[in-house]
């Protein structure tokens, strides 16, 4: 399954030139998982080459303005749009009223399917080959930090498989579903045949300050995209506005045993994120901090 992520937008609350308000898209197959929808979040798609509607899922992970202003815009294009398809918005409580205040404020026909579900904590998407869990954060409103899990898939060798007698076919199709089986009299196990490859795991988080939930969501992540707001001088101001810096991202990284970690929600007082990307590379080497239009492919 072909996987990627790319960042839309990785400014905080004031967009920069160079950067956008928060938006990280990841496509998975047929599936386009939109987190957050800052402000020229439809745009940012247009400039990416990448068609917005190609969105099957959003994923709020608070009601600041920076994660959703580009929601009504976004949804009016998919409304103008051969869209086709019921898009699904997923957030925190109040997420329901909110939509039907924004759905109040602009006029335009609302030409989509929208299924709304505000998310408490725990697994809310569960299809055959991923799941989507939610815990809550810290940042003195409901907000949410997800953590994206491609289920566990079953590699099978061909070549040990033929020394069964197997071709391919409905009984390899058996094995690979986990299943044993019976041939020529001989009993086969799927794991004679086949590997399990682990599934990928994408944690992210923002905005919040370092609490609990932060290092259980990053668990054994592949990828882990959390916010680095600040960096170490301003720690205060960090704590003050419940946001993180730089080394508490890179703390949770560490603790956490993930693969790489990406910085991103960068206060635009930053012209530059270098002291930011140094100072988590200190406690976690695998750092790299985000910019816009940059790709992952897992
Ligand atoms: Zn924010
Ligand atoms: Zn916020």
């Amino acid at each position: 399954m072909v996987m990627e992520i790319m960042f839309l937008g990785t400014s905080s609350m004031v967009p920069t030139k160079e950067r956008s308000q928060s938006a990280v898209f990841l496509r998975y197959g047929a599936e386009g998982l939109l987190f957050d929808c800052g402000e020229g979040t439809q745009r940012q798609f247009k400039i990416a080459g990448v068609s917005p509607v190609s969105t099957t899922k959003i994923l709020i992970s608070h009601w600041h303005g920076d994660h959703v202003l580009g929601l009504p815009g976004l949804i009016q294009t998919l409304s103008a749009s051969e869209y086709g398809k019921t898009l699904e918005i997923y957030g925190p409580k109040g997420t329901k009223e909110r939509m039907e205040h924004m759905f109040k404020t602009f006029i335009f026909d609302k030409k989509i399917d929208l299924k709304i579900v505000e998310v408490k904590e725990g697994t809310f998407i569960d299809t055959k080959l991923y799941t989507v869990e939610a815990l809550p954060l810290e940042h003195g409103i409901p907000t949410l930090g997800y953590r994206f899990m491609e289920k566990d898939k079953r590699k099978i060798n061909m070549k040990k498989a033929e020394q069964f007698g197997l071709k391919p076919g409905p009984i390899i199709g058996k094995l690979q579903d986990g299943e044993s089986i019976t041939h020529k009299g001989k009993k086969i196990h799927p794991d004679d045949i086949s590997t399990i490859e682990k599934g990928a795991i994408v944690t992210y988080i923002t905005d919040t300050k370092l609490c609990e939930n932060c290092f259980s969501l990053a668990h054994g992540a592949d990828i882990l995209i959390c916010e680095s707001t600040y960096g170490s001088k301003l720690e205060g101001k960090g704590e003050e506005y419940n946001h993180m810096t730089a080394s508490q991202a890179a703390e949770i990284a560490r603790k956490s045993g993930v693969g790489k970690l990406y910085l991103t929600h960068f206060s635009a007082r930053y012209k530059s994120v270098t002291e930011l990307e140094d100072e988590a590379k200190e406690i976690f080497e695998n750092t790299v901090s985000a910019e816009d239009f940059m790709k992952i492919k897992l």
